[in-house]
């Protein structure tokens, strides 16, 4: 594709400019697309571009002079429009001895000549003052004015030193020279299918739009394009992962699942039983396993994933456990431990607090294969750590990893099953985008008893109202506060000092405090002494995030509850709801950005993890969800993964079809599909190996 100096007007100290932007070649420009567009044609109705604070419109010159003074040169011009509306503009510039700056203009403005004016009017609030000032006139038979004028006009984002007069003129001129060289890369079957506009009426609209409706088809349908080669890229990314054919197989020996299910005080609900069972077939079947189950905050995801790490430790296999925190981890590693009592199974907990020496033994029991089940953080992705035979992954709340994390603890085994769990799944539609075909279980159903819980969003004097109304009913409270790091002695001592607040503000009522730095010791008699109503508040930081079960605490107050993620916020007031009483869940806030405050409103609007699952996406982003924020793969042109959910579905859809009908992209219809795929993606993934 020709340079972009082939185009009129650039030479090489503008072709500078252009590759600030990135722009090399013509063919850079035709897809380097507008920012935004204004509504200048004349009959427009013009929502964007409102008529009270904007001129757009063809207008006669009445008068025009020069006015000079000491220092500056004016001039100024009197026009009117076919209705007779009078305006008058006025420009200024600086005197110079031999060079006159209004020449140009004393000749576009002669008496009776006619232009296209853009500007602004410059008192915004008067509808009735005529003084504009004029951002571009063009001559109205002009060349320029067809480019600048009485259509929809493209706006680019821009570097100093270019005007968007400038750059349209240049992309016009690539569209008229060069658009016929630009190939179609999307299979002719697609376009048919889904009614798209080809590459070449795309491209012309998205800079030149006849109508706003054509301008919708256009984008649409590079929106499309990107979406499909995104997600045909992650697809081939992961069939290539799972590709490989597993050498070992499992037998359900029942020497270990049948003396933990009936140690269980309780049975597995309908739903539990279903998850268990697609996970077990998932796990029998030749070929890796990769299923994400999905159940809301207490469903019970944690025993389903015991039983599948139970398989594995039956048929004398390793697992490894991750979870996103240390509180976490160990929090599992002693319900784990607890549910395993007396089976014989071993396991342990590697965290980055883990000492040297105690490390030093995991990892040679790792490797020489004396652990069954080792439960972790990230720590278990370094490098050391390494499985005599580890089989099975589990990752626990999944949205908190990223894909080259979850990616990095696979690659140390070779046919590996995996099992990710969350309480807030993103949406299917990306689920299906990113992972391809990921499989995807859902535990529809709570155990019996729990009760939905109310939140809402106060200050603090009411949640304290509300805390002493329900403590005086016999029932218990929690109030949280955010804590990064529990071994943080300023952020600690904060939370004692606001213990010690709220005590002299409830004295009625006893108070105890817990958090992550106590030894576990105490910790258990605080919450013991919880359990069993010796104390009626506790205030926690968010060390009970996870595996606090207690029926008769009804209220959970959180403090700065802006401080706190979207999933954080559903996983802690989990923790209520769990007898049969009305339980409630109050908010409170310091200072708020509108970003906490939209996942305030969430967390009070619903109790639906699918649904906060959602907004957390559109909030956070894909890139930060998916852990490739820096990399660019999720860099969109003219898509926006949430705006453009449709198109999205559209490009998931087409994506499937076109793998079971050419899988390896070697049909030759296919083959500008498959070159344009391994220019985008190569540079990300070298893997991307089309054979
Ligand atoms: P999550 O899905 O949020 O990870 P957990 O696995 O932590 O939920 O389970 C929440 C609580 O529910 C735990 O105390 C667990 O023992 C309990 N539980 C799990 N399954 C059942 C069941 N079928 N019946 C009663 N309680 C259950
Ligand atoms: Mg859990």
């Amino acid at each position: 594709m020709p340079s972009i100096t082939a185009l009129k007007g650039i030479g090489p100290a503008k072709a500078k400019l252009f590759a600030q932007l990135d722009l090399s070649s013509a063919s850079d420009l035709l897809h380097y697309y507008p920012r935004t567009y204004q509504d200048r044609r004349l009959d427009a109705k013009l929502s964007q571009f409102k008529r009270t604070e904007n001129v757009a419109g063809i207008y006669t010159v009445i008068k025009a002079q020069t006015i000079p003074t000491r220092a500056l040169l004016i001039f100024k011009a009197f026009m009117r429009d076919d209705k007779g509306n009078v305006i008058e503009a006025v420009w200024f510039k600086k005197k110079m001895r031999r060079f006159d700056p209004f020449m140009q203009m004393r000749k576009d403005f002669k008496v009776d000549a006619k232009l296209w004016i853009i500007g602004k009017r410059e008192d915004r609030n008067s509808f009735f003052s005529n003084k504009i000032t004029v951002e571009e006139y063009y001559p109205v038979n002009s060349p320029d004015a067809k480019i600048n004028a009485g259509a929809i006009i493209p706006v680019y984002a821009l570097t100093q030193g270019l005007s968007n007069k400038f750059f349209r003129a240049a992309v016009f001129d690539a569209l008229n020279k060069y658009l016929s060289e630009e190939g179609e890369a999307l299979p002719q079957r697609l376009i048919q299918k889904r009614n798209l506009l080809n590459i070449r009426q795309a491209l012309y609209a998205i800079h030149f739009p006849k109508s706003f409706a054509e301008l919708e088809n256009a984008r649409r349908r590079m929106v499309y394009e990107e979406f499909l080669l995104m997600t045909m890229a992650w697809s081939i990314k992961k069939r290539q992962s799972v590709r490989q054919k597993k050498e070992h197989s499992y037998q359900i020996k029942r020497t270990l699942l049948t003396p933990f299910k009936n140690n269980l005080d309780y049975t597995f609900t309908k739903a539990q039983s279903r998850v268990i069972n697609e996970i077990f077939a998932d796990m029998q079947n030749p070929f890796p396993m990769t299923r994400l189950v999905q159940g809301d905050v207490g469903s019970g995801k944690t025993v389903v994933a015991l039983c599948a790490m139970l398989l594995v430790a039956e048929n004398k296999y390793q697992c490894a456990f991750m979870a996103p925190t240390e509180i976490l981890a160990t929090q599992h590693f002693i319900t784990l431990k607890r549910y395993l009592n007396g089976l014989g199974v071993k396991i342990d907990l590697l965290t980055s607090k883990t000492p040297k020496r105690d490390k030093d033994k995991i990892l040679k029991s790792l490797a020489q294969g004396d652990l069954d089940i080792i439960i972790g953080t990230h720590s278990l992705i370094e490098d050391n750590v390494k499985f005599k035979d580890l089989k099975l992954i589990v990752i626990d709340e999944q949205h908190r990893f990223g894909v080259k994390q979850r990616a990095k603890l696979r690659a140390k085994a070779r046919d590996i099953d995996m099992l990710s769990m969350t309480a807030t799944p993103i949406p299917r539609t990306f689920a299906l985008a990113f992972y391809g075909d990921l499989d995807v279980s859902t535990i529809d159903q709570l155990p019996p008893g729990r009760q939905p819980i109310l939140t809402s969003h106060l200050s603090e004097s009411k949640a304290f109202d509300m805390v002493r109304e329900e403590v005086s009913k016999g029932r218990q409270a929690y109030i949280v506060y955010p804590l990064i790091d529990e071994s943080d002695k300023l952020q600690l001592k904060a939370a004692t000092q606001e213990f010690e607040r709220i005590k002299t503000l409830m004295p009625q009522y006893k108070v105890a405090m817990i958090h992550g730095a106590m030894k576990s010791a105490e910790k258990q008699k605080i919450m013991e002494d919880f359990l069993n109503k010796k104390t009626d508040i506790l205030v926690a930081t968010p060390v009970i995030e996870v595996g606090i079960d207690i029926k008769n605490a009804t209220i959970m107050v959180i403090q700065n509850a802006e401080r706190f993620g979207l999933a954080s916020l559903h996983q802690l007031r989990g923790r209520v709801g769990r007898g049969s009483d009305k339980s409630y869940c109050v908010l409170v806030t310091q200072n708020t950005s509108s970003v906490s405050s939209e996942r305030i409103n969430a967390v009070c609007q619903t109790n639906d993890g699918f649904k906060i699952g959602e907004k957390d996406l559109e909030l956070r982003g894909p890139g930060e969800i998916l852990g490739t924020r820096q990399s660019g793969e999720l860099e969109f042109k003219a898509g926006d993964i949430i705006k453009d959910k449709d198109v999205l579905r559209w490009a998931v859809e087409d994506r499937d079809f076109l793998i079971n009908y050419d899988p390896m992209l070697r049909k030759p219809e296919n083959a500008p599909f498959k070159q344009r795929l391994i220019d985008l993606y190569q540079k990300y993934w070298d893997i991307i190996d089309l054979g």
